[in-house]
């Protein structure tokens, strides 16, 4: 690894929230609207993907600092909760505007951190922008209902925060998936506890910057760095009412579960394994284009990422296509980096794997090199054909840029295919037939289905979310779904006329 560059050269770095340490920064957490050091004596580094260089550290808190956020988010709780729906979402309105003027830093620094193109990073943040603009619109859609139940007699439900919540976040958009609950959970009246991954820590230094010039109050939104301890210190806090987590379903299980033991609200969404069936009435050029794009994207690195390509019947046309088109995504150019070397190495391991268990190497990506980026972890657009569905690479989650082809007979074989696997997150078909799309999306095993589209993802104000092992917990995490996750529902029943006496109530 390199020595660090020095700081000037990243004008798009965090203003605030990091420390100048021995050799580099190390980053703050945040906790009552105060930059603080935590108490860890353990780092983890932060990595330039693109270069393979190490530029900053994230420190693994402690449980105690997780108690220190804990207690600034319950001493802010009852003056945020206090004020109305409509002044809360004054802030957001402001922190739009943040966003929105700061666009081309934040999606500089998302590049220097994740390792992601450019054009990726400014995409992950207009999507936090959007999201920023449905927590504007709450005070519209999270108004109370109410009904004279009998005569005289009212009922009334009004929507109340939780109290403390916590949200844990994965490496993969550390701009957007953050966004997928701080605006919501807060315009709700809530305050938060935030977990970015160890891998990213810089994007939320900024987010947490940006809240607090957008004027929101102190100790309403915190930040705590770190891993494994602070989520697990989360999921116990007795002072922490709700977690939404985002990562891998293996992390996603655990957490879960650690959190329902507590007796916390909660929702962790998993990984993926997202199956694209091509059948061989499927417009070539729509269905080579947007499936390149799906698997390709972000380097592979997205939980809606096309994975697998059940092939029915003759669509060679499709399959030629789509080689052509990944062909031209190129490493360094218009393809991102993977996190790390230990991914990297992973995502070769499963295509030298498949390729040793007879499966056919159509494009190959493990030699990917980018010339002065040597240091860099890049794997090449990958597409393997004739995978068998008992193989690793048909079953495990890849999380990189690889597309396995399964052939197979019928539409009735793919669908199967598809119904067994345990994920749930997305799936797709490809077809001109409006009776196959629509049996397609009937009876696909997934949350977020798409007809002839790589990458089903819905947008505000539906709500993003999973099935099977790709989610744990009720609900969805963002739109309209995230009002239940992040309220509670209040009934008052109430009479004022004594002469009312008409039936049992009144
Ligand atoms: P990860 O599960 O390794 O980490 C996610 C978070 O959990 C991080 O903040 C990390 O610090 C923490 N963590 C890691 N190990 C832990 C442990 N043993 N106990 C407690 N916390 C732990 O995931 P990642 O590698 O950061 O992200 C990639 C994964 O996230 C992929 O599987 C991807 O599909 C998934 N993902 C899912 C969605 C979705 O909407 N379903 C969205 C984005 C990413």
């Amino acid at each position: 690894m390199s020595t660090p560059e020095p700081e000037a050269d990243r004008a798009y770095f965090p203003h605030a929230g990091l420390r100048q340490s021995a050799e580099y920064m190390t980053a703050m957490n945040f906790v009552g609207g105060k930059w603080v050091d935590s108490r860890a004596d353990d780092f983890h580094p932060v990595l330039n993907p693109s270069e393979g260089r190490q530029i900053a550290r994230t420190p693994l808190s402690r449980a105690q600092d997780v108690a220190d956020a804990v207690r600034a988010a319950e001493r802010s709780f009852p003056g945020w909760a206090a004020i109305t729906i409509k002044e809360r979402a004054q802030v957001f309105f402001r922190y739009r505007g943040l966003l929105e003027k700061n666009l081309a830093n934040l999606a500089a620094l998302v590049q220097e951190e994740n390792g992601k193109t450019r054009n990726e990073a400014a995409a992950e943040v207009e999507k936090a922008i959007e999201v920023t603009e449905f927590a504007c619109s709450l005070p519209q859609l999270a108004a109370g209902e109410v009904l004279e139940v009998s005569p005289g007699v009212e009922c009334r439900l009004d929507r109340r925060p939780v109290g403390v919540v916590a949200s844990v976040a994965p490496f993969n958009f550390p701009i957007m998936v953050p966004h997928w609950t701080i605006p919501n959970a807060l315009v709700l009246g809530n305050t938060m506890v935030f977990k970015p991954s160890q891998f990213v820590p810089l994007s939320a230094l900024r987010i947490a910057e940006l809240l607090k010039d957008a004027g929101l109050p102190d100790g309403v939104f915190n930040l705590v760095h770190g891993g494994q301890e602070v989520v697990e210190a989360v999921c116990e806090h007795p002072g922490i009412q709700a977690l939404t987590f985002v990562g891998s379903t293996r992390v996603a299980r655990a957490v879960y579960a650690r959190a329902a033991a507590s007796l916390k609200r909660a929702l962790c969404l998993g990984g993926a394994k997202n199956h694209l069936i091509v059948l061989p009435d499927a417009h070539v050029e729509m269905a080579a284009t947007n499936i390149a794009a799906s698997f390709t994207g972000c380097a592979g690195q997205r939980c809606m990422a096309a994975s697998v390509l059940i092939a029915v019947a003759d669509v060679e046309a499709v399959i030629a296509r789509l080689c052509e088109e990944a062909a031209k995504v190129i490493p360094g150019k218009n393809l991102g980096a993977i996190i790390s070397r230990e991914s990297k190495e992973r995502i070769k391991e499963f295509i030298t794997e498949a390729a040793r268990s007879g499966a056919d190497v159509l494009l190959d990506g493990r030699g990917a090199r980018v010339e002065g980026k040597e240091n860099g972890f890049y794997v090449g657009p990958t597409i393997l054909d004739r995978v068998h569905p008992g193989m690793r690479i048909a079953r495990d989650e890849v999380f990189g840029p690889v597309l396995s082809v399964i052939r197979v007979g019928s539409f009735e074989d793919a669908i199967a295919i598809e119904n067994r696997n345990p994920y749930g997150n997305a799936a797709a078909v490809f077809t001109q037939s409006g009776a196959v799309a629509r049996s397609f999306t009937e009876r696909a095993n997934a949350g977020m289905v798409g007809v002839n589209i790589g990458l089903p993802v819905p947008r505000e104000p539906f709500s993003f979310g999973g099935w099977n092992h790709s989610r744990y917990g009720a609900g969805d995490i963002t739109g309209k779904s995230s009002i239940e996750f992040f309220t509670r529902a209040k009934k008052t029943t109430t009479k004022w006329n004594p002469d009312a006496r008409r039936d049992w109530m009144s």
